[in-house]
């Protein structure tokens, strides 16, 4: 039968409107005051250490991928001279943090754990679990030196330019106060946990906590997959249904007494078939350059280049590769914006469909099965992909909760309250995400004073300003890694922070080189590329016409501010292609080198 796409587009325009709320941004609680001990880090203990007021040549804020990579490649630059800061008790960032039961990559390993090539590394599955990364993580730490002169569970409080000395002065909680030459951030973009603004969510009397603070000691178990044997005799919910819940919902669901998963808006949950490398295989790809002929196939699969085969194919690389074939189908004539933007419809559809299909044909409980379909195009929401998430549903302890988008009503001293219904809970699980859209600065924890003594929140309050997503004039030797404003390719994150580690490490090298104490993007080069960046028109990302979430600041508009956050216009692949070719021909033009 013919989709009716007119009522599919109803469809979605009715649950997006349900959906919306005055308070954007402002329904999420950050975790200060009495709710502090949600940010508590459950895995290491802190360790006590005299403050550092010595001099490094480069400091980086961040022990994730981002400073992992820019670390790497540095060292390899032949700059041994780097400390990265990071506020967890190790190097991971996101996957030191995030240890919930499932946790796994939703990209395919070998374009999502960097420098696999250097390290010599075989990643196990094709979708690697938390463990196994966040060793990855370890590994490069320990191959590159980086834990030589790292503080750990350390949070910068500040970072001031003095002129006089061409350095930057990092204060941190710790009562550090040493200066750099340069400073990095890779502050992640998601690692500031939030909480849902749920009345009565400080009267909770039971155990809590955020799925980034995952309690073992509680739950029993392990990242590792262990059963969660303490949970044989309780009652558990949890709040949230994005990438995160739909990973830990099956370890709970087979081992609770009960379990409610409180629903505001479904995932579209798609096939996510993982498997274990086989060695052999792997021999036979893993021959010189080939991490980089894997990324660059990726991107130019997934984010618009002219790749002739899938190297990779996965879940993203499928979703482009149907709307290439769609737009491919239509005759040269055809090609108008309209056209092309109609198959792109169709083709979303199509794979929604699919989606809503699979809900039917995995779960058993018919009405159970209505609730679970998301109704909204696949790019509005972070496309999620699992093959135990839906079955768990059809599992005894498993109680969807569906809050028919308006989110949880209340939470008492005992239980959570939806539609008038108490549901008591012993223990209340927060998958309720990370904030995203508000200041840089706020979500660094941290403010920078640059030149002039302009601070960091100043000079962005109207939404960053950069050259390459990198450099910003008035904050000389300070650089960015982050997607925004450079490829924006956040399919696969990583491949981002790989290309700005590269950009880094061979501008630090030409400035050491030629003995240049300052460099700083001219006013100038600033502009011509955030003009150049306004000329993308963005794409369904973030559209105002989705469903609302964080993608889309809410649902609410938050004009230049968050329109900035766009990628180079011609894409990701055009990017990297750009941004190596301003690499390697060693002008480095639009930055400003002082002596
Ligand atoms: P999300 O922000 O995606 O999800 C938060 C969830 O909490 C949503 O389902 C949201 O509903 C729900 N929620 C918020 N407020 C309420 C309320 N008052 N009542 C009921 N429900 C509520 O957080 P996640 O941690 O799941 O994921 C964040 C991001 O982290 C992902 O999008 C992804 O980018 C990344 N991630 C990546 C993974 C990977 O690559 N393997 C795994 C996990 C996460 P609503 O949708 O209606 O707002």
């Amino acid at each position: 039968m013919a989709l009716d796409k007119d009522a599919v587009r109803r469809k979605y325009a009715e649950e997006r409107a349900k959906r919306l709320r005055p308070d954007g941004n402002d329904q999420y609680l950050r975790p200060t005051g009495r709710l502090a001990h949600y940010l508590d880090d459950p895995h290491t203990p802190r360790a006590e250490r005299e403050p550092k007021t010595d001099h490094v040549t480069v400091a980086f804020v961040g022990g994730g991928f981002a400073g992992l990579l820019t670390g790497a490649r540095l060292k390899e630059a032949g700059i041994h001279d780097v400390r990265i800061v990071e506020k967890g008790g190790d190097f991971g960032g996101t996957w030191y943090w995030n240890r919930y039961p499932g946790a796994q990559c939703d990209t395919a390993s070998f374009v999502y754990m960097p420098l696999l090539e250097e390290t010599g590394h075989m990643p196990s599955e094709k979708y690697a679990h938390g463990p196994e990364i966040l060793e990855h993580c370890q590994r490069i730490g320990k191959q590159y030196g980086l834990y030589d002169n790292a503080l750990f569970h350390t949070e910068v409080q500040s970072l001031e330019w003095d002129d006089g000395r061409s350095r930057w002065i990092v204060r941190t909680d710790r009562g550090d106060a040493f200066t750099a030459q340069f400073v990095a951030m890779g502050i992640g973009p998601l690692h500031v946990p939030k909480l849902p603004g749920i009345p009565g969510i400080e009267t909770f009397g039971g155990h809590s906590f955020h799925t980034s603070r995952w309690d073992y000691a509680y739950t029993g178990g392990d990242p590792s997959g262990a059963p969660l044997d303490r949970l044989g005799d309780k009652r558990v919910g949890i709040i949230g249904t994005g990438a995160t819940a739909v990973q830990c919902v099956p370890h709970l669901a087979r081992v609770c007494e009960k379990l409610y998963v409180f629903q505001r808006t479904p995932s579209s949950v798609d096939v996510r078939d993982n498997r274990p490398t086989d060695p052999e295989w792997f021999a036979l790809i893993a021959t010189p350059g080939w991490q980089r002929r894997w990324l660059e196939n990726f991107t130019a699969n997934q984010a618009g280049g002219a790749a002739t085969e899938d190297l990779v194919m996965d879940g993203w690389t499928d979703i482009a590769s149907r709307v290439r074939e769609r737009i491919g189908a239509l005759a040269p004539e055809e090609r108008t914006l309209v056209r092309m933007l109609a198959a792109f419809e169709d083709s979303d559809f199509e794979k929604m469909e699919e989606i809503r299909a699979r809900v039917d044909a995995v779960v058993e409980d018919p009405e159970t099965a209505r609730r679970l379909k998301a109704w909204y195009r696949q790019l509005c929401k972070r496309p999620c992909f699992h093959d135990e998430y839906l079955q768990a549903y059809n599992l005894p302890a498993a109680h969807l909760v569906d809050t028919d988008g308006k989110g949880v009503e209340r939470i008492t001293e005992t239980g959570v309250v939806v539609a008038g219904v108490e549901y008591e809970v012993d223990c209340l699980i927060y998958a309720s995400g990370f904030e995203v859209g508000t200041d840089y600065t706020r979500r660094a924890g941290y403010d920078l004073t640059g030149r002039d003594g302009v601070t960091l929140s100043a000079d962005w309050a109207e939404g960053m300003r950069t050259l390459h997503g990198i450099h910003t004039r008035g904050f000389p030797n300070a650089f960015f890694v982050q997607p925004f404003q450079g490829a924006n390719l956040i399919s696969n994150i990583p491949h981002n922070l790989t290309e700005a580690g590269r950009t880094i490490a061979v501008i630090v090298k030409h400035a050491l080189a030629q003995g240049y104490r300052e460099v700083e993007v001219s006013e100038q080069a600033q502009r011509a590329w955030m003009d150049l960046l306004l000329t993308n028109r963005g794409g369904l990302l973030g559209s105002q016409e989705c469903t609302p979430g964080y993608y889309n600041n809410e649902g609410q508009d938050a004009g230049l501010r968050a329109w900035v956050n766009v990628g180079y216009p011609e894409g990701a692949m055009a990017y990297f292609a750009y941004i190596d070719g301003w690499r390697s021909s060693g002008d480095f033009d639009g930055l400003e080198f002082r002596r």
